[in-house]
């Protein structure tokens, strides 16, 4: 049995056709009901004949991933969902309301290789890549328990996107494609700790996708102790692919910075950024760090608004991201980590 979500448009098509002799124009249908209306059983796709729908029964499978946990937010209605693949396997996706649009944050590993000090999904370990019919039923899923459509979309879950870079991009494009999700490419957001021949392997797609680098340091040394992929691609490097990826798409790079009390949180901190920055056009998104596994502190509001203050002057785009779903401790592989520990 295959899972239909995995394939793309064309790939799609050519399945059907070579395999089953299905009139291609029945792909388009069988899009129409999945990425659009939401309807995600053969048997309710009501203008396919019976045969087809015999075949599609019999040799493919629309895979959604189950809903064990749902945790809402009486704050803001933020939404974090723990999913269970068909392998048992455990991932989380949220889904984020804005006034004016919607945003699902989805996974595309199960665990993390990377190991970051401050986050809770590596400590569980790297397990597996997502499929990309995995990644792509994230937000089917999230989409069909609301009843709602979702015009924005972070890669931004668990895992690194960039060390599962065709299944991402596959899922890109099956998000993008007219036929199918129909979603702007530049409404997707790839959030990355920052490969190098990855970001510029990205660039070089030349699609109008958002580039979000997760920074958090000024210096290496610092870097290093937070972040271990820092020792492999240091800042610098990263930085050069950054600017590659500006120059090739002409977008401007979002910079994620955790802010942690006493660690990176200083004025001169805020100063050696401004100078990582020199000659790029930037957004700088600035997180007071969530509750952790290694007991960093956010830093105080003055000193939050301080170093905000400093990058404002000296002409960086910045905001201090307002944090959502505090209530459901929304920060990424929290509840995963729960699960985990709950079972064992
Ligand atoms: N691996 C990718 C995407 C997953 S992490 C990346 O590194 O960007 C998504 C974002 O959540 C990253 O910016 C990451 O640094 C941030 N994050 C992880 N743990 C956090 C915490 N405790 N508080 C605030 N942000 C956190």
């Amino acid at each position: 049995m295959k899972n239909i979500l995995d394939f793309d448009y064309e790939g799609l098509q050519k399945y059907l056709t070579e395999n089953y002799q299905i009139e291609k124009y029945r792909t388009d249908q069988i899009c129409d009901w999945i990425y659009k209306k939401r309807i995600f059983n053969f048997d309710n796709m009501t203008n396919l004949s019976k045969e087809i729908r015999k075949i599609l029964n019999e040799n493919m499978l629309i895979l959604l991933p189950n809903i064990v946990q749902k945790q809402i937010s009486k704050i803001d209605g933020t939404t974090k969902y723990l999913f269970e693949l068909p392998d048992g396997n455990l991932i989380e996706s949220v889904l984020i309301y804005y006034p004016s649009r919607t945003i699902a944050c989805i996974s595309t590993q199960v665990g993390c290789p990377l190991k970051c000090a401050f986050c809770s999904t590596g400590k569980s370990g790297f397990v597996r890549n997502l499929s990309v019919g995995e990644i792509v039923g994230q937000l089917l899923a999230i989409e069909k328990d609301n009843n709602i459509d979702i015009n924005n979309l972070v890669y931004m879950g668990m895992g690194e996107p960039l060390l599962n870079f065709e299944n991402v991009i596959q899922s890109v494009n099956i998000f993008n494609d007219p036929k199918m999700k129909k979603l702007g490419a530049r409404h997707i957001t790839i959030s990355t700790a920052g490969i190098p021949h990855k970001i510029e392997e990205l660039a070089n797609l030349n699609k109008e996708i958002r580039l979000s680098v997760s920074l958090h340091a000024t210096t290496n040394s610092q870097r290093d102790k937070i972040m271990p992929i820092n020792h492999a691609y240091p800042i610098e490097e990263v930085i050069q692919s950054c600017r590659i990826y500006q120059h090739k798409t002409n977008k401007r790079v979002t910079f994620e910075y955790i802010l942690i009390k006493g660690f990176n949180d200083s004025p001169e901190d805020a100063l050696r950024l401004v100078d990582i920055f020199k000659d790029m056009k930037v957004m700088v998104n600035l997180i007071p760090i969530n509750a952790n596994p290694s007991g960093f502190e956010k830093p105080s509001k003055r000193f939050i608004d301080q170093f905000l203050d400093v990058l404002l002057k000296k002409g960086i785009d910045a905001v201090v991201r307002a944090e959502k779903g505090s209530d459901i401790s929304a920060a990424c592989g929290q509840l995963r980590l729960r699960k985990l520990k709950d079972i064992s």
